[in-house]
């Protein structure tokens, strides 16, 4: 056993501040952070979910500043390492488990295979980056950081002014006008309503969210796996569910989520509705694959009411006989 008071003394006191869970999580992808990124306006974000957010929309997601540098907060992921996946010196198996969960989940998640590898700001190479850091050039010339502010405000407002490319692109796919909330931001209130239960209300906020952005999917997802949770107290929610699914783009997580819901109405014997909602399926594998799935349960729940059925007048015998 480690004692807890004696290897808090040991480490440094710039460490042993206490670590909540909004310092250690990423807004965005609403897990711990793996490789959180300092953006010159001073927000933290998962690296590459700020890349990926960076493709959409050239502003920070918190602030609306333009995002002109972002550099790996070197102190926050080994804070992460030394406060969270370890307590006092021991690796923590629970912690430790949500952040190796968290790292293969961004791993996995295909949205973010476009940015892999790619710069954290698009169009602007690893090596120039530190280039176009307002910041690092006002300390350099040694400029007061009180006024440093005020000056940042106007190079991003040149930054601005010199993108009028990118910003003409962002408006003729649909992207709101400079000003409206950011996809991102409107994902983030999707995310506190699901958490406020609030299911109705996410729905409408993710209805904002422009078509071209993948928060959209992303939000209606979300909405109908809270929808699909709260089924197993009231069969209803599948309903909405389905409604909200069906909203989704994307044909994969349509399909998926639509085969959850109708594996959901099985479980519930409701095969009827089973198969109405593998109708809706835009696939022509999903379909026969779900219908089949369907059948076979249907027919073992069949078989195991037969089999009470037939074994009934013994096992009433065997009660009768043994009270
Ligand atoms: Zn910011």
């Amino acid at each position: 056993m480690v004692d807890p008071a004696s290897s808090v003394s040991e480490t440094p006191a710039a460490d042993t501040t206490v670590l909540t869970e909004d310092d250690i999580s990423c807004t965005i992808t609403g897990g711990v952070f793996i490789e959180p990124v300092k953006t010159n306006c001073e927000h933290r974000i998962e690296e590459i979910a700020l890349a990926r957010h960076l493709r959409d929309d050239k502003h920070c997601p918190f602030c609306r500043a333009i995002v002109t540098s972002a550099v790996p907060d070197v102190e926050l992921t080994k804070k992460i390492q030394d406060q969270f996946v370890k307590v006092h010196g021991v690796i923590n198996e629970d912690n430790k488990k949500i952040f190796d969960d968290q790292k293969q989940a961004l791993l996995d998640d295909a949205r973010y295979n476009s940015v892999r590898g790619a710069p954290i700001i698009p169009s602007v190479s690893a090596t120039r980056r530190s280039d176009l850091d307002p910041d690092e050039d006002l300390r350099f010339m040694g400029i007061d950081p009180a006024v440093r502010s005020g000056i940042s405000g106007l190079v991003s407002l040149f930054f601005d002014l010199i993108a009028p490319a990118s910003s003409f692109s962002d408006r003729t796919r649909g992207e709101p006008a400079p000003g409206a909330p950011s996809p991102s931001t409107l994902f983030t209130q999707v995310q506190t309503s699901i958490r406020a239960y609030n299911l109705l209300l996410a729905e409408l906020t993710a209805d904002t969210i422009p078509s071209s952005s993948f928060y959209k999917d992303r939000s209606y997802d979300k909405i109908a796996n809270a929808y699909i949770d709260k089924a197993d107290t009231d069969i209803t929610n599948l309903e909405d569910a389905t409604r909200v699914a069906l909203k989704i783009s994307k044909g994969f997580s349509k399909n998926n989520l639509l085969t959850i819901i109708s594996l959901k109405y099985v479980t519930h014997k409701n095969y009827l509705k089973a198969f109405q909602t593998t109708t809706k399926m835009h696939n022509l594998f999903f379909i026969p694959l779900t219908c089949l799935l369907i059948s076979v349960i249907a027919t073992f729940h069949g078989f195991l009411f037969i089999l009470k059925g037939v074994t009934w007048p013994f096992r009433a015998l065997i009660t009768r006989l043994t009270s």
